[in-house]
């Protein structure tokens, strides 16, 4: 391939990222909303045939391009700048400069067992970005092994203060050795003992394996490594004496450890870092890594635990009680003789629950001061007295649910004042939202304002735009449908008939936000299913008028405690009721091997004429095998029900395409239709009464609840049939066995939380959050509580944080939140 930048597949990266790396990232803090431009050169490079290990490199740091600290956004900048030039695209010599100081190793293939697993290092986004914690690790003066070092390099650990900030995953108790034989299976241990034998094997004849006995007085264990190699041999001589430590498991032939540390037993009385103690275990790293690592924190720690400039007041910490960031990031790496292992390894000690409040208390301080700026701009004050919520209200086809009146009061109240409203609201997948925002949205159009609406895909928006035509239509107001794609001609005349104000209320996807779209006069933008988006594309339709009312909508009923983190800066309104003539969905969860049973289900509700979807998960960045699965299924489908017509409907299909098999399962002419998750939201035919998923334990809780909803929409019962594949696992199970047992989107929201976590419960899409490397929002409740009160506090006594106590506070919020904050005062 010709590598000169124009024709490579990547070249269209370059526009948007020398924006945002110009002068060495100095406007960095300006540039928004980066993702996008990136992710469409993405597509674009997908397209034009890039190498897949890279494009799904590049994917990987979306979601930090926008991320709330600049350092971290520094840094993924600089890892797609590698990935670039690996890729052989000719960089302008200011990108090169960026490329990481040391040269980033290709990942290897680590052993299952090898590696201290279970999640991605976390690291708090805290690491100051000036004074000596900012200097690189390999300027810091010492001599860090090269290996160690592009470890490091791999995982964002770059410069002394992020060494500081990688929390330990866990600890190990190395205050007293123990005999072998008090060791326990499936805990850690570490003993003392004599190398008895030592040497590679063989298994099948091909896999070389180490393993070395050691043993006491009370008896034997063996050291085991998947790999082999000469250097092991020097770690085990024979007859010497040896402290041995890692996870203790029971084989066929006793005691053994995978992947030990170990060292030489004379050692053990000298070394105050490694012995004698409480030791960090750190995910992500190699176990003989571990050992380097902690010299490294320890060495740093020691030296550079002072330099941390507290951020939080002194009144505030001695008021809970919390220890100096100095002591609690000692105290996490090497914590004191006395602490409690267990609430150690819960993430509970004093170092954990101050680090915590510190991130939730910016969290909610960051989301107050942005509230702050958003409510003291004018907006808009419609007109709401009763003649004409009247008026919007009799446009719909049916009366409203007693919640849904009660919302459209909670609505009603924003829009009259003279602030923007920036509510977000709330309900169950087919409880009614979508009424209530054409509602108000009528009281807009009633007021000489326009409305924007945007969905995250173009059937539902198609789907909008249809059922919006059809209320509105009457009352003489013009609908349009913004799309990305189409006829140049027709897009161009869509856009100036709303730059003009002919076109009253526009409904479009992201395609809403492109700088080509302009309005006349919004008054209103709807948002509907806003976990797709990201609050950035939001504050980015707001600028397309002077400070719309905003009305955000979401069918992933959101737990209150993340409500708060993520919306904090949205009032909240809640429709829990479903309009009249639902019946509920029974849910059932089927293993692979009673599949049959499943079939017979599905022939006998089509044999009384009703319609069916199947629905195939989409897991990110595996769209191409999904669709397999999916195209496969319609065969295997068809071959069954050889008298019912089969469809396939999915994300890749033209919308031209997807609109007709949508309209032949509409009318019923298709009885089955196999779709991949492009359902979850907004397809409504009330004829579906069975809702098949596939596969359906690699899917959230809170997925599957939406899905579901997309049946249950008559009067005839609905069933919802949950396939759970070959990899269920008693987790799997217990997490299924959630859905067919409750119907509620909130409880089943609060478990899902639980058992998955905020980052993976909003998917990598929200790009609303930092994602928190100590608080838990699931187990911290409490703790976000308190730090919101506490924040709310500081601000009511001294809104601009001028006084002088409070320049920490605003160093930490400018450090941690980068450019966010700025977003909200300006837009
Ligand atoms: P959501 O946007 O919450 O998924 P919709 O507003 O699309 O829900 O409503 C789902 C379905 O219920 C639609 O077919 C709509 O016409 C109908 N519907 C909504 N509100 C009522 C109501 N108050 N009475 C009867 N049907 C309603
Ligand atoms: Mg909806």
């Amino acid at each position: 391939m010709n590598p000169s930048s124009a024709s490579h597949p990547f070249s269209a990266l370059l526009g948007p990222l020398r924006y945002a790396c110009q002068d060495q990232f100095a406007r960095l803090k300006t540039v928004k909303n980066l993702r996008q431009p990136i992710e469409a050169a993405l597509k674009g490079a997908e397209a034009r045939g890039a190498a897949d290990g890279d494009v799904a490199s590049l994917r990987r740091e979306l979601p930090n391009v926008d991320h709330s600290s600049l350092e971290q956004r520094r840094e993924a900048l600089r890892r797609i700048v590698h990935v670039l030039h690996r890729s052989g695209l000719s960089l302008p010599s200011e990108l090169q400069t960026l490329m990481p100081v040391e040269p980033i190793a290709e990942p290897e293939e680590v052993d299952g067992e090898e590696a201290e697993k279970t999640g991605p290092a976390r690291l708090l986004s805290i690491a100051p970005s000036t004074g000596p914690l900012a200097v690189p690790l390999n300027k810091a003066g010492w001599r860090i092994n090269s290996r160690l070092l592009s470890t490091l390099y791999r995982k964002g650990i770059q410069r002394i203060g992020d060494v500081l900030f990688l929390l330990p995953r866990c600890y190990e108790d190395r205050r007293k050795m123990l005999p072998i034989a008090h060791l326990r299976a499936g805990e850690r241990g570490v003993t003392v003992g004599t190398v008895r034998t030592a040497g590679e094997f063989s298994i099948r004849g091909r896999r070389r394996l180490f393993k070395a006995v050691i043993a006491d007085e009370s008896g034997s264990i063996a050291a085991v490594y998947f790999h082999a190699g000469p250097w092991l041999k020097g770690r085990f001589p024979i007859g010497k004496r040896i402290v041995l430590s890692g996870e203790v498991r029971a084989s066929s032939s006793g005691w053994e450890i995978a992947h030990p540390e170990v060292e030489p037993a004379d050692d053990q009385g000298s070394s105050p870092v490694h012995f004698n103690r409480l030791v960090p275990i750190y995910s992500g790293l190699e176990r003989f890594e571990q050992r380097s690592f902690r010299d490294l924190a320890y060495k740093i720690a020691d030296r550079y635990g002072d330099a941390l400039e507290e951020p939080l007041p002194a009144d505030l910490r001695g008021k809970l009680g919390l220890i100096g960031i100095s002591e609690a990031i000692r105290g996490i790496h090497f914590p004191a003789g006395a602490e409690d292992l267990t609430r150690l390894n819960q993430h509970l000690s004093p170092a954990h629950r101050r680090l915590a409040f510190d991130e939730l208390f910016f969290l909610q301080l960051g989301i107050l001061v942005r509230r702050q700026g958003i409510q003291k701009q004018p907006g808009i004050a419609f007109n709401v007295e009763p003649g004409r919520l009247a008026k919007a209200c009799a446009a719909l086809p049916f009366r409203l649910t007693q919640a849904q009146q009660r919302v459209i009061g909670e609505i009603c109240r924003d829009m009259g004042r003279g602030e923007p409203m920036n509510r977000l609201l709330q309900g169950d997948v087919g409880s009614g939202k979508t009424a209530v925002a054409t509602a108000a949205a009528a009281i807009v159009l009633l007021d000489g304002y326009q409305v924007a609406i945007m969905a995250p895909t173009e059937i539902l928006a198609e789907q909008h735009q249809k059922s919006l035509q059809g209320m509105l239509g009457p009352l003489g107001f013009k609908i349009a449908l913004v799309s990305a794609g189409g006829p140049a001609k027709q897009k161009r005349e869509i856009r100036e008939a709303i730059a003009q104000g002919k076109v009253h209320l526009a409904v479009g996807t992201h395609a809403l936000i492109e700088e080509s779209v302009e309005f006349h006069r919004l008054g209103m933008v709807v948002i509907d299913e806003q976990h797709r988006f990201g609050v950035l594309q939001r504050h980015l339709l707001m600028t397309k008028g002077r400070r719309p009312d905003v009305l955000v909508m979401t069918a992933t009923p959101i737990p209150r405690t993340l409500a708060m983190t993520l919306y904090g800066d949205l009032e909240v309104s809640v429709i829990d009721e479903l309009p009249p003539g639902r019946t509920p969905i029974a849910t059932r969860v089927f293993s692979e091997k009673v599949r049959a049973r499943v079939y017979e289900l599905i022939g006998k509700e089509l044999s009384n004429g009703r319609q069916c979807y199947v629905v195939y998960p989409l897991v990110e960045e595996s769209e191409k095998v999904d669709l397999a699965d999916a195209t496969q299924g319609v065969q295997r489908l068809q071959e069954i029900f050889k008298d019912y017509r089969v469809g396939l409907l999915h994300g890749r299909l033209k919308a031209e395409a997807k609109e007709a098999v949508m309209e032949e399962f509409r009318a019923g002419r298709i009885q089955i239709l196999v779709c991949t998750t492009v359902v979850e939201v907004g397809v409504d035919v009330a004829n579906a009464s069975v809702m098949v998923i596939e596969a359906a334990e690699r899917m959230g809780l809170s997925q599957l609840h939406q899905l579901r909803g997309r049946v249950g929409r008559g009067s005839a019962k609905s069933y919802c049939f949950l396939l759970a594949g070959y990899a269920r696992s008693k987790d799997a199970s217990d997490r299924l066995a959630v859905m067919e047992r409750s119907n509620d989107g909130f409880e089943i929201a609060e478990k899902d939380l639980e058992l998955r976590g905020p980052g993976e419960f909003l998917g990598t899409r929200q790009s609303g959050i930092p994602e928190l490397a100590v608080a838990n929002l699931a187990r911290d409740a409490a703790l976000l509580a308190v730090a919101r009160e506490e924040a709310r506090r500081i601000l009511a006594a001294d809104p601009e944080l001028r006084l002088p106590e409070q320049a920490g506070l605003i160093k930490a919020l400018s450090e941690r939140w980068g450019g966010r904050l700025a977003l909200s005062r300006v837009g």
